[in-house]
């Protein structure tokens, strides 16, 4: 399918996608696709202020009824979820089985949602006070600012949307401008499902182009209750405070510097195909890609040299092509923060093997590399940083305790792993003194998470949550109510008062 096509089916207006200033690039070949018009301040305003407006009519719709514009919005997911994972093989790089996964984690949230649109519980609480009532109320919050990464360019607005639209809020979304485009498919998307669905209120949701400017607007915006804000752990230092600033609520998922442990009873087949999935999947720009591999000394050697083969063939080249595994960087700055870290590696005495610019001649401007294996003598500074790369540094251990404090031993705490058959093992990783991260896996790698489980990091991740379990209260405001049914005012804590 050609792209003029592609923009037709997802209702993205090729008129509009040529004038501006933003030029959207492909990373699959370095060429243009789109240029963009930037939203000003003034604009942006605007847009917060429609929102806001929205969410004052939707937060009267009953959450089931709610639901029910989510549900829409899952079955035009469902009806191009090849077109839409294609968009996003096209302007993030990736190859189409995850460019098209992204999309079904969308479809996944979606089910979800419309699930917990009938489901979302208060509790009642035993009053101490004869004749009183106690109860918990969860309402519609307010305009929830989304800022998204680039490399998941439109799963993580709809973990993010599905559970707000369901809450009863608006959304105000300011994509990556590396991916404004998938952003603006996914607009159109819910356009088509509020037409279904007849009477939501316009401005429900709100897509900013542009980059740090319009981001800061969103998130100095009063009327903005809660940003959720997805990126680096850069951006998340410059976001939260300035929300804290005014008192907004912030959730935070930031960069992760994810680690796996294999232990001298592991599994080593499985543990080398989790390791390969995570560590080159998606050229190694997942914020829980697998960065660090901490390897008992008994099987280090063997592991390491099945990893070598596998690297040795996984196939690099563009997304659009079945069979490849590994596709490009995003752009010239992610190849050579790549290889300023394989440079301060070697400087520490790191063994590189792979990490090499490919496919330069067929692609001059579109920067591939083959994934990078370092063997290092220890968790130097450089291992401690995320460089959002196909890069895995290799550490090996003598006891499983200092496995566990390497592991934790960096200031990142988003995905953690082992790969073991011990029980005793399995069980300590998971346990309070294990790993300190906010996904903690045995038997299974660090990527791919499901959408049931709330996602989230510790430290420098941020501390936020979304997707699933309860991650919907950060959504939502919550009351707490006493009802006094009884003909007394009697006080609380047993205090007389007055004439009492
Ligand atoms: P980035 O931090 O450069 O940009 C992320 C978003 O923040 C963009 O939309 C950008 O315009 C915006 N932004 C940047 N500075 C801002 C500011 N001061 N105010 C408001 N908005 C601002 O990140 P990136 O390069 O697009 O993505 C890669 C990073 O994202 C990695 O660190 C990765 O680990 C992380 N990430 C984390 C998760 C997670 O769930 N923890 C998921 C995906 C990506």
């Amino acid at each position: 399918m050609d792209i003029t096509e592609l923009f037709k089916e997802l209702g993205l207006d090729s008129s509009a996608l040529s004038s501006g200033t933003l030029q959207v690039r492909s990373p699959v070949d370095g060429a243009s696709i789109a240029v963009l018009s930037e939203h000003t301040r003034n604009e942006t305003i605007q847009i917060i202020g429609q929102a806001h407006e929205a969410f004052l009519a939707w937060r009267r719709v009953p959450a089931p009824r709610r639901g029910e514009l989510v549900r829409l919005l899952g079955e035009e997911l469902r009806t191009h979820k090849q077109a839409l994972g294609r968009l996003v093989s096209i302007e993030a790089g990736k190859i189409t089985a995850e460019g098209e996964g992204e999309v079904q984690e969308m479809i996944d949230i979606c089910d979800f949602a419309v699930g917990l649109s009938r489901q979302l519980y208060g509790l009642t609480i035993a009053s101490e006070r004869p004749g009183h009532r106690m109860m918990e109320t969860w309402h519609p919050l307010g305009v929830v600012g989304v800022i998204s990464a680039f490399n998941f360019p439109v799963a993580v607005w709809s973990w993010n949307t599905a559970l707000a639209l369901v809450c009863g809020d608006a959304v105000v979304w300011k994509p990556s401008e590396k991916t404004p485009l998938t952003a603006l498919a996914c607009q159109a998307l819910l356009r088509r499902a509020m037409e279904r669905f007849g009477d939501a209120p316009q401005g429900l949701l709100g897509v900013l182009i542009g980059g740090r400017e319009v981001g800061e607007a969103l998130v100095d915006d009063a009327r903005v209750a809660l940003v959720s804000a997805t990126g680096s752990t850069r951006m998340g230092r410059e976001v939260g405070p300035r929300v804290a600033q005014r008192f907004g609520r912030c959730l935070l998922e930031l960069g992760g510097n994810n680690a796996i442990i294999v232990t001298p009873s592991a599994d080593l087949d499985m543990a080398a195909r989790g390791i390969l999935f995570g560590a080159v999947g998606t050229a190694g720009q997942r914020c829980t890609s697998t960065r660090r591999l901490i390897v008992h000394h008994s099987v280090a050697d063997r592991l390491v040299e099945k990893l070598k083969k596998a690297y040795a063939s996984a196939r690099v080249g563009s997304p659009l092509e079945a069979g490849t595994l590994v596709g490009p960087l995003i752009d010239r700055a992610a190849f050579e923060a790549m290889q300023l870290a394989l440079e301060q590696a070697r400087a520490h005495g790191g063994a590189v093997f792979g990490g090499e610019r490919q496919l330069q001649d067929a692609y001059p401007d579109a920067f591939y590399v083959s994934p990078a294996l370092v063997e290092m003598p220890e968790q130097t500074e450089v291992v401690c940083q995320e460089t959002f790369a196909p890069i895995l540094y290799v550490m090996r251990y003598e006891s499983f305790d200092d496995a566990l404090t390497m592991q934790n031993g960096v200031p990142q705490g988003l995905s953690s792993a082992v790969f073991t058959t011990d029980l005793r093992e399995a069980e300590r990783f998971t346990s309070p003194e294990g790993s300190d991260c906010g996904i903690a896996n045995v038997n299974i790698g660090t990527s791919g998470a499901e959408i049931g489980g709330a996602f989230g990091g510790e430290k420098e991740t941020g501390g936020g949550r979304e997707s699933g379990s309860d991650a919907w209260k950060a959504y939502m405001r919550r009351a707490t109510n006493t009802i006094n049914y009884s003909r007394e005012l009697p006080l609380a804590q047993g205090i007389k008062f007055g004439d009492d």
